[in-house]
């Protein structure tokens, strides 16, 4: 029997079985290599991805238990596993565009995505065009004759916008895209993108599906075979294969990943009600409020409205500073998606060169603050955060 719902599957990942009896949980093959009896049957692993294992950057028992957990959670065919969330990126864009290709993103994307968007540019003239994710129109407009790819967030940072993914994806497809999506802050608990039409879905597993902040990771997953035969291919030789202690630390993580984002998702919830009704606080951007503009969307698109808040403070800069200097238990940290909260000011920190304009133009405020809610008791966090509030 297969069990059908995440939170189900996230608690009974596959196991290898032992003569008579099987591990409860999944080990750690501490091994880069493997050794064989048999000549073609090493050769056959080297060859494909599902044929036994060889050399852990071609493969490994333990990154692989990985694989399929999430490739399970996300309703795709199968997934490579990468060092990080960013390796995961970038072998999504370089496996599948070519010099001179042309590529359609959202404006408001991951910094670290936006620069490999610009290297790709400057190195190998890959073209983007960025589109604002309010009108699915805005792909047709935006296509040309050497347009191959469109490249989505599920949930964007800080401002948490929400693309209506259904409405986008089905654009992509018309026009003949390859639709890659960034599903690292909804999770397959809130959001499964394949299901929606997506090619590729990938994620940073350093945030939510690791969940503890001890593991920088990644992952790809695929919707169909013939591409994850390609993606497992290209990214085995660009060298972005995880580690297998890595991997183990993220099945572990992982199986208390629908118990934590129920978690995330109600105190979030509640910090953005107390915020919005905060003196101090002149915005809240959380899609779970009636105020925010893709409210509609997020209900339709989103089974919750997950765990970031971000907000507005009206003393703008100095407010913001003041904040993040006066939080105790909450983490003044640049990641986010652990159990524990963690706050940010971008202003101050991630975003410090860019002047006003410069902010807005990203959709950040002066004094803006991203939040990124915990797991803890809801009282404690708003707690710590009031008392930061000038
Ligand atoms: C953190 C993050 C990444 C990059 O992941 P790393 O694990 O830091 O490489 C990519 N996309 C989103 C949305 C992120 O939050």
């Amino acid at each position: 029997m297969t069990p059908q719902h995440p939170a189900t599957r996230v608690v009974h990942q596959h196991t290898p079985p032992l003569p008579t009896s099987h591990p409860i949980s999944v080990p750690i093959y501490q091994a880069s290599n493997f050794g064989f009896d048999d000549p073609d049957a090493l050769s056959d692993a080297l060859n494909a991805p599902d044929q036994g294992f060889a050399y852990s950057r071609y493969g490994n028992p333990t990154t692989r238990a990985l694989e399929e957990t999430v490739a399970a959670l996300e309703g795709g065919t199968a997934a490579v596993a990468t060092a990080s969330g960013m390796g995961a990126i970038t072998s999504a864009l370089t496996g599948a565009l070519r010099a001179g290709d042309h590529v359609i993103a959202l404006s408001c994307l991951y910094g670290g995505t936006y620069a490999t968007l610009n290297y790709l540019h400057d190195h190998f003239g890959i073209d983007v065009s960025y589109v604002r994710g309010e009108d699915p129109a805005e792909v047709a407009t935006a296509v040309r004759p050497s347009t191959r790819m469109l490249y989505l967030e599920t949930i964007t940072n800080p401002v948490t916008r929400v693309v209506d993914l259904p409405a986008f994806l089905a654009a992509g497809k018309e026009a003949g895209l390859l639709t890659v999506v960034d599903n690292t802050f909804a999770t397959p608990l809130l959001c499964r993108p394949i299901e929606h039409g997506a090619d590729v879905v990938l994620h940073s597993i350093t945030k939510y599906l690791g969940g503890h902040s001890d593991v920088t990771a990644g992952i790809l997953v695929f919707a169909d075979d013939a591409r994850y035969r390609d993606g497992w291919h290209h990214t085995m030789e660009m060298g972005a294969a995880i580690d297998p202690f890595a991997a183990w630390l993220t099945l572990r993580g992982i199986q208390t990943l629908a118990l934590r984002m129920r978690q995330h998702c109600a105190n979030a919830a509640r910090i953005a009600e107390l915020l919005a009704a905060h003196p101090s606080v002149e915005a809240v951007h959380y899609p779970g409020l009636a105020t925010h503009p893709d409210h509609e969307v997020a209900k339709r698109v989103l089974a919750d409205f997950g765990g970031m808040v971000s907000f507005d403070l009206a003393g703008g800069r100095d407010a913001g500073y003041t904040f993040t200097k006066g939080i105790r238990m909450v983490k003044l940290a640049a990641s986010l998606g652990g159990v524990e909260s963690m706050a940010l000011h971008p202003a101050s920190t991630s975003h410090r060169q860019l002047d006003a304009d410069a902010l807005r133009a990203a959709g950040i405020a002066e004094g803006t603050i991203r939040l990124s809610v915990g797991i803890e008791h809801a009282d404690d966090i708003w707690a710590d955060v009031e008392q930061a509030l000038p």
